[in-house]
């Protein structure tokens, strides 16, 4: 049973693209692949290669402050938010009440 997906085969599409973008080619003698893996080299370091979109990421964060993560919708607590519409409107209420 070796056919079974590593997490970083799931992962590859949108994280690999974002590798890619902050990745250069490689230069004359450098190879493109070790073993079966892509090689990653950096576009802000003379000489950084990584063999997988997991170490390059790290590289990106912790040398260039780049997060890679693909990062979530954040979600407002909607709820939250209608509460205080309600209590704004009972205060304009309240107010137009006192004006008249
Ligand atoms: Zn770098």
């Amino acid at each position: 049973m070796s056919s079974i997906l590593s997490d970083d085969s799931l992962a590859s599409g949108r994280s690999s693209q974002i590798a890619r973008d902050h990745a250069r080619p490689p230069r004359e003698g450098e190879p493109t692949h070790k073993g079966k893996n892509l090689m990653f080299y950096c576009k802000y370091c003379p000489d950084f290669g990584a063999q997988n979109t997991s170490n390059f990421k790290n590289h990106l964060q912790s040398k260039h402050q780049i997060i890679t993560k693909t990062s979530r919708a954040v979600n407002i607590p909607s709820n939250l938010a209608l509460q205080n519409l309600y209590d704004q409107a009972l205060i304009t209420n309240r107010t137009l009440d006192l004006d008249t």
